[in-house]
This record gives C-alpha cells, sequence and structure tokens, in this order.
C-alpha cells in the first residue's frame, strides 16, 4: 500500500537549499527565522494539503465519508481556511473554536460539536451559527439541549457519544474509550438516552465514538466499528429505529522520531471499510455515512518550529544542555507527555552528527527539556533549530507561562510566506490586565 504523509517526519517540500539550510515550502528557515523571529512556527501548506488529499483517496472507494478535522490539534483562522478548501468540515469543542472556523468561512453545515461538559453560551452559540451535529456526550446535556431546542423552537440534530469499551496503547492521558473515562455514554446507558429522546426536540442520527490518540494499532478501529454497528443494530431491532451514521473518530498517530511506525491512511482506510463491510454483514444493517475527524494526522507534520540556541551549560562530568527561546510554553508535550521530537540545525543541516546534547527550554521548571539526548553537528549560538511534527498540540496547547509572548506561525508555500497569527506583544500580555483605581495612587 503507498505511505501517506504522516509516515513521514518531516515536511513534504523540507530540502537543503543552495545556500546549504533547510527550506520548506520553498522557503530558507534561517531567512524566516531573521525575518519573523523566533520561536516560529511554521506551517507547510502543501504538506497539509497532500495529508487531506491522502485522506480524500484512501477513503474514495466509499461514498458515504464526511471527513472532518479535529481543531484542537491546531485552530486559527488560515489553516482553517486551507482545510476547508480541501472539503473538510471541523470537529470543534469549544466556542472559541466554533467562532474561529465560522470566521474562517467553514460551512457549518459540515461542523459537529464535541466535549464532556459544553456551557449553556456554547450550546446557543451552536445552535445560532448551525452547527451540523452536536455530540451529546452525557444526560445532564442532553436536558439542558433538549431545553434549549425547545426554546428555541427547534430541532436539534445529535450523535451521541458512547464509550466502546476499547484499550488502546497508547498513553494514558490520550486514551478516551476505555470504560472508566470521563467522555460519553456508558453502553449501557444508552437505551435510557434514547428513550429520552424519543419524546424531545432532539434528532438522532447516529452514535460517535473515539479510542484514543497517536494509535498505531490498526484492529482497534474494526473492534470500535464492529460495536458501533451492532449498537446501530440492536437500537434498530428493540426501538424501530433507523439510525444511519456512525463517527469513528480521530487518533491515527504520527511520525515524531525513527521509531514511530504509524500506520498509513490507505491502511486505516482498508483496516476500517473492510471492517464496516463486515460488520454490516454481520448484523444486517444499511451501509450508514460514516465520520472521522483526525486532528494530529491531519496537521501535525506540516508544522516546524523555529528556535535559536543560546546558552549552553557542560555539567561536570555529565549532560551538555543547550538552552532555546522557547520550550514548554510553545511546545508542552515533551514536559507533559514525555513527548519526544527529531530536530536539526537548520543553518547545518548536512553536516555530521558529531555531540550528543540536551535541548532546554527557557522557563522556570525543570521538566522544561525539549529533546533529551539528541546527536547534533557541534552546536553554537545563534543556530536555528528546526523541530519536526510540531503542527499538532503545540501552538493549541500554548500559555503565557513566564509571562512569555506567544509566538508567530507563517504559512509556507512556494516560496512565499505570510503571517498567519502574529507574536504577541509586551502590550498584548498586559491588554487584558486591570489595576483598580483604589491601587493607581502607589503607581
Ligand atoms: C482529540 C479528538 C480527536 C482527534 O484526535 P487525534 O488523535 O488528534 O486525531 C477526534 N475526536 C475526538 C472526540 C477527540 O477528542
Amino acid at each position: 500500500m503507498p505511505n501517506s504523509t504522516n509516515q513521514f517526519i518531516r515536511p513534504v517540500t523540507c530540502t537543503v537549499n543552495n545556500q546549504g539550510n533547510l527550506e520548506v515550502g520553498g522557503c530558507d528557515l534561517v531567512e524566516l527565522a531573521q525575518k519573523y523571529g523566533t520561536p516560529l512556527y511554521v506551517v507547510d501548506e502543501a504538506t497539509l494539503r497532500s495529508v487531506c488529499m491522502d485522506y480524500k483517496c484512501a477513503f474514495s472507494s466509499y461514498e458515504k465519508v464526511n471527513m472532518m478535522y479535529a481543531s484542537k490539534a491546531l485552530c486559527s483562522m488560515a489553516t482553517s481556511a486551507v482545510i476547508a478548501s480541501e472539503g473538510f468540515g471541523f470537529d470543534v469543542v469549544s466556542a472559541g473554536e466554533i467562532y474561529t472556523v465560522y470566521k474562517a468561512g467553514a460551512d457549518m453545515s459540515k461542523v459537529l460539536f464535541n466535549g464532556n461538559n459544553k456551557s449553556v453560551d456554547e450550546l446557543l452559540l451552536a445552535l445560532e451559527l448551525g452547527v451540523g451535529r452536536i455530540s451529546v456526550d452525557n444526560f445532564f446535556e442532553l436536558s439542558l439541549l433538549n431545553e434549549l431546542a425547545k426554546s428555541k423552537n427547534k430541532t436539534v440534530d445529535i450523535l451521541l457519544r458512547i464509550t466502546p469499551g476499547i484499550e488502546c496503547h497508547t498513553h494514558e492521558y490520550i486514551q478516551t474509550g476505555h470504560l472508566d473515562s470521563k467522555f460519553g455514554f456508558d453502553l449501557t446507558q444508552i437505551d435510557e438516552a434514547v428513550e429520552y429522546i424519543q419524546d424531545s426536540n432532539l434528532k438522532l442520527h447516529g452514535l460517535h465514538a473515539h479510542i484514543g490518540s497517536q494509535i498505531f494499532e490498526t484492529k482497534v478501529y474494526e473492534d470500535e466499528i464492529d460495536i458501533l454497528i451492532r449498537e446501530l443494530a440492536r437500537l434498530d431491532e428493540k426501538y424501530s429505529l433507523k439510525l444511519d451514521e456512525i463517527n469513528i473518530g480521530g487518533g491515527l498517530g504520527v511520525k515524531y522520531t525513527d521509531s514511530d511506525l504509524p500506520p498509513s491512511t490507505y491502511e486505516i482506510a482498508d483496516v476500517i471499510l473492510k471492517g464496516l463491510n463486515k460488520a454490516i454483514e454481520k448484523y444486517g444493517v444499511d451501509a450508514p455515512t460514516i465520520f472521522l475527524e483526525p486532528g494530529r494526522s491531519i496537521i501535525s507534520t506540516a508544522g516546524v518550529t523555529l528556535y535559536t540556541l543560546g546558552s549552553s551549560k557542560q555539567v561536570p562530568n555529565g549532560r551538555k544542555y543547550f538552552a532555546v527561546d522557547g520550550g514548554m510554553a510553545d511546545n508542552a508535550r515533551p514536559s507533559m507527555y514525555q513527548a519526544q521530537y527529531t530536530a536539526v540545525i537548520a543553518n547545518k543541516p548536512e553536516e555530521k552528527a558529531s555531540q550528543t546534547v540536551t535541548i532546554a527550554g527557557r522557563f522556570c521548571e525543570s521538566g522544561d527539556i525539549l529533546i533529551k539526548d539528541i546527536s547534533l553537528p557541534e552546536p553554537e549560538e545563534g543556530d536555528v533549530l528546526c523541530v519536526f511534527n510540531t503542527g499538532a498540540y503545540n501552538y493549541s496547547m500554548a500559555s503565557n507561562y513566564n509571562r512569555v509572548e506567544k509566538p508567530a506561525m507563517v504559512l509556507v508555500n512556494n516560496s512565499q510566506s505570510d503571517i498567519i497569527v502574529k507574536r504577541e506583544s509586551l502590550d498584548d500580555l498586559i491588554s487584558h490586565d486591570v489595576i483598580p483605581d483604589r491601587l493607581k495612587t502607589n503607581v
């Protein structure tokens, strides 16, 4: 089966140019660092579109597929506009994500609102902006949403988020489908939910599950589909309820380091479609529409982060540390999940590695280590470090820890670079601060 973009560490356009520098999207990364400053998030449009194409090709043999991008991996107006232009809808989890994709021009009928504690204001915004599906997570939300739908004299289209009870081998914090999870209805609670929905202002279309993230085994999808289709058949038999949608979530993994071997979108599609056909036959149901909502595998490989190397420290008889001008506030994953990354020095990408160093962040936590024990050619102060595969869950989890401005983001394509998220300024940092009048005399 062909490879797909999520199986590569580097963006598809990544090469070494005539200057001997690394380039992405036809843009010299050292020049980008000079022009826009560092840390800098860089998103390669060609890689992003190539992943979207992989997914579309991989599922092209099945007519009823709704591709959605899970916005939480990276949500900005420009990236949303690119993804929407590929025909994708969006899985969103907050008013902020709903508003961002709306302002980016997304087709709101292709948006699904998901989350385990949506607020009244967020649900109202979803109804007002015409979000296509709401994935209801629990009984509290079921009655809340029904009240809102009644007050607006509307029928609201929903899925039920369920917990299929599947364990997948990934980090505990990013597993979501096992039984003791904070997300979704337990399988034994589905009937009660369905009975509630029967005389409500909610229209149930199908079931939704999501089993985890950074998944490398394909078998879990087959198991998940079997459970979803089994439930569809059971509900039809018990309530004569014809549900024709299943949402199988996201989760496909990416390649952060050489030892990560994620399956391709083609392998995943093969397993999903075979599993689907098998389950359709086994339970005798009509072929449903399937929703997919990958996040990480859509955006991760398209993103790299540029940093400038600063101070260094040799621990006597120990490690050599090099510090960069960013760290856990722009990429929380290493300190949160012990996540590993691959990096090269963008101004000497072809020099032989000569030593092992540890890349430390600049933030006031000992755990703020970006990459432990990486082999690099002689690092020097001022070098530009390019960390690969930072598109997902970096910017979207960024903070202002230590009161540091969040980095800028540029979109590169065909040798052109455009700012898509401005770097925060010092005034941005204090723009929400208020000093009460009674304190002002002291200033
Ligand atoms: C996080 C999440 C996704 C996306 O997961 P990835 O691993 O980024 O593909 C999809 N659906 C739901 C419900 C999620 O919570």
